[in-house]
């Protein structure tokens, strides 16, 4: 059976006799049996290691410092350890002191020697951790991993994977059952000489051995929780994130993430290892995951390093073959840039600085003009829709910073080191802060329903891209049932999910679970035609939901009711629209807002708004009896099914309420005066008898349409708002108009909005076109929505 987990804990986790006992709590809490652990240097050790090769060098006195070295290792043994274990390391202890000391007694330390002096670090920590969890009673075994990862030597050690993982699988094998703690940081050549793989290399022996021993989880313990969406040392908001994909966590580390070391995650790379990094001095906490493939977008990291190196140069050559040159050293810029006249800037850390610039002397490669600054600092923006970003980005920038440079997953800019600081928070507070979570909740799940889901999956990224934000639809509510998701509902499978998943709903119970959604706003989007859900709108309102209405009955109810409503809106960022509910996409409230905007101020408003009835006169010719045309019409769903609703002008009538409040008229229903089609001894019988007696409304239409054609005039249903001398009058009913009206020659089923005004006086503005339908009214309500989300992120 495969190993599954690698655990690796770095110099700080084992800084103390504290801090190894904590590690052992979670090796023996977090971990199996069978786990591999992979070990920095205690504390500061490797560092010590090296400051006594230095004092060795340059002829000094290293025998003190030595004994301090020794002196902490003992302390931890004494403090760790029973007496039989103890004594042990103890004496294995006294045996590499004396190896040290012949070392250093030696004239000349070669490389591999000098490495050798260094590795003690790892492997004293790997016997004492070895030791603590046998003292704890579990089988455990150090091993040094200069008997398992064999290199050849180059700028930094490349391992022979074939025969490295032969031996590391020869290992596991020899040790079923047995913690392995291994160093990090140190392999050998094939002569078995030491070799180090940089500073701070455990990280990558833990994830190489990880890839070489088939494991599917490396965690990486340190003494941060994982990585941040920026430092939080410097950002006091920063979060932690949950995950992040490969390529962003490598692009991270690439431009110097404290946390990620570059080299760690290669690797990783086609391998199914999943990498963690969390803390081992809070081992219960939130953790980030680092995983081959995230599913999620991971939210964007802002990373800064306050100084780097840029080269400035003049190149005649190629510079493809340069960058070539540049890579295959392992040397990638941070960030580049062309500028005119072949003069070309690269960007790396400090690092590198050294390497780099003796690549750009070497003869033959066409440079010239060669400058080096060292003033400016790094600001960038790790993400994998880096794009999004960019102009947010971009509009922060100061004269002094460098254009953003884009590399897929990243947006790097420079700017002089005393502007890193300020600029990472401003980064940070733009891009990388919380996204304002905008939650939409359709309420009915029909037919308009449909085609709005249709058109907002569409235009969602957009949307999203534009207002900087996550417009998400969170709630699908029938008369009947209900799905609240709040992570969000699947739009390719949000029907299915309904009918699957929805369950019954009261208001009071709807209404908190809506206030328990974690979204920062709430757009209820009321595409029914429910007086129920509308008389619910005050609770929408006092509960801080927006609402978009394609439902006509809120803006056409009781004045004191719309009054109460507008009121509710008051001065609060708190919205309202409903430009579906009167010509559905038609845009007639936003002609009108236009028009008052402008300094116009509106006198008559007229129209037919109804497609049914602009439908009926359009085609009564009175060949054929008036009550077989309102039957074809039914037959053809172009009535409502009781065509009474629409033969009465009620629809029409509530849509001129609406319009004649949009425009300040503050007047109820009644005030409008309505003529309906329907004689009134039809009106109030049922559906069937109805439509038996259909035929009584023909003799008046024909009557009235000779009557009218005797004038050269047509009939027409029309609605119509005037202000007659000082007088309020407003109508709906039939009318004979003339032949050249702009209510004559419509195209069947149009609605058409004649508006008069100061401005437009003698030839009034006209709004033409179809004013229902599934997709027009979609798109109308998905406009008021946008332009409401849009109010919202405003600051
Ligand atoms: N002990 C080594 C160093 O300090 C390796 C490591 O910590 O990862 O660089
Ligand atoms: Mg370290």
């Amino acid at each position: 059976m495969a190993r599954c987990h690698l655990h690796k804990f770095g110099g700080s986790s084992l800084a103390d006799a504290d801090c190894y006992r904590r590690v052992a709590h979670i090796l023996l809490t977090h971990g199996n049996s069978d786990d591999l652990v992979v070990v920095s240097a205690a504390g500061k050790s490797t560092n010590f290691l090296y400051k006594l090769l230095q004092l060795k060098d340059t002829g000094q006195l290293w025998q003190e410092e030595l004994q301090v070295l020794i002196g902490f290792q003992q302390n931890l043994i004494e403090q760790l350890l029973s007496n039989e274990q103890a004594r042990s390391l103890r004496e294995r202890l006294s045996i590499d002191k004396y190896q040290l000391i012949s070392l250093f007694s030696l004239e000349a330390l070669n490389e591999y020697k000098r490495n050798e002096v260094v590795s003690f670090g790892e492997r004293w920590s790997a016997r004492l951790l070895a030791a603590l969890l046998r003292e704890s009673g579990v089988a455990a075994l150090d091993i040094d991993s200069r008997s398992l990862l064999l290199a050849d030597e180059g700028a930094v050690p490349q391992i022979r994977l074939d025969e490295s993982r032969a031996r590391v699988q020869q290992t596991l094998d020899d040790h079923a059952n047995e913690r392995l703690i291994i160093t990090g940081f140190i392999c050998a050549n094939s002569r078995g000489e030491t070799l180090l793989l940089g500073r701070n290399g455990s990280d990558y022996s833990a994830t190489l051995i990880a890839s070489l021993a088939d494991i599917d989880r490396v965690t990486i313990w340190t003494d941060v929780e994982g990585v941040f969406n920026a430092d939080p040392n410097k950002i006091n908001d920063a979060k932690l994130l949950k995950s992040l994909s490969l390529d962003e966590a490598n692009r991270l580390a690439h431009l110097g993430s404290p946390v990620l070391h570059n080299r760690s995650l290669q690797p990783l790379f086609d391998t199914q290892v999943s990498l963690a990094v969390r803390s081992s001095y809070a081992s219960h906490t939130d953790f980030t995951l680092i995983a081959p493939k995230s599913s999620r977008a991971s939210a964007p990291v802002v990373t800064n390093l306050s100084s780097v190196s840029l080269f400035s140069f003049r190149i005649s050559t190629d510079v493809a073959h340069l960058a070539e040159l540049l890579e295959s050293a392992g040397l990638m810029p941070l960030a580049h840039w062309k500028l005119a006249h072949n003069r070309v800037e690269l960007a790396f850390t400090h690092e590198n600085q050294q390497q780099v610039q003796s690549m750009l002397e070497t003869d033959g490669l066409g440079i010239s003009d060669l400058d080096l600054r060292e003033d400016l600092g790094l600001v960038a923006l790790v993400s994998a829709d880096a794009d999004l970003y960019r102009r947010g980005f971009a509009r922060l920038l100061s004269r002094d910073a460098r254009p953003l440079f884009k590399d897929g997953l990243s947006l790097v800019t420079l700017v002089p080191t005393s502007q890193v600081n300020l600029l990472t928070q401003k980064v940070h507070r733009r891009c990388a802060g919380p996204r304002k979570r905008i939650g939409v909740l359709l309420l009915g799940v029909g037919n308009i329903g449909e085609a709005w889901v249709d058109l907002f999956s569409r235009t969602r990224v957009a949307l999203n891209k534009e207002l900087e934000a996550s417009v998400e639809l969170v709630g699908l509510l029938s008369s009947k049932k209900a799905l609240l998701k709040e992570e969000g509902i699947d739009l390719d499978s949000w029907k299915q999910d309904f009918e699957q998943q929805a369950t019954p709903w009261l208001y009071d119970h709807m209404f908190e679970q809506l206030q328990a959604l974690e979204c920062d706003e709430l757009i209820a989007l009321d595409i029914s035609a429910s007086a129920e859900l509308t008389l619910q709108y005050p609770e929408f309102f006092s509960r801080g939901i927006h609402v978009v209405s394609a439902n006509k009955l809120a803006g056409s109810g009781p004045l004191a009711f719309y009054r109460e409503l507008k009121l509710q809106l008051g001065n609060r960022r708190l919205f309202w629209r409903y430009n579906a509910s009167c010509g559905a996409g038609l845009p007639v409230q936003h002609a009108l807002n236009d028009l008052h905007n402008s300094g116009d101020s509106i006198e008559a408003i007229g129209g037919i708004f109804s497609g049914t009835l602009c439908w009926l006169f359009e085609k009564y010719d009175a060949k054929k009896p008036f009550s077989e045309l309102v039957l074809e019409a039914k037959g053809l769903g172009i009535t409502e099914p009781d065509p009474r609703d629409d033969l009465s002008g009620r629809d029409m009538q509530r849509k001129l309420l609406i319009l004649a409040r949009e425009i300040g008229h503050e007047i109820e229903l009644e005030d409008i005066e309505l003529n309906s089609l329907v004689p009134k001894d039809l009106a109030d019988i049922p559906l069937d008898q109805f439509l038996a007696r259909i035929d009584e409304l023909d003799n008046e239409m024909l009557q009235q349409f000779q009557a009218a054609a005797e004038q050269n005039k047509v009939l027409r249903y029309v609605a119509g708002l005037d202000v007659v001398d000082g007088q309020l009058k407003a109508a709906v009913g039939m009318e004979w108009v003339d032949t050249q009206h702009a209510y004559a020659n419509l195209t069947p089923g149009d609605n058409v909005f004649v508006i008069r005004s100061a401005f437009y006086q003698d030839n009034p503005l006209i709004i033409r076109g179809p004013g229902a339908g599934r997709e027009v009214t979609a798109a109308a309500v998905q406009s008021d929505l946008a332009q409401i989300c849009r109010d919202l992120v405003q600051e």
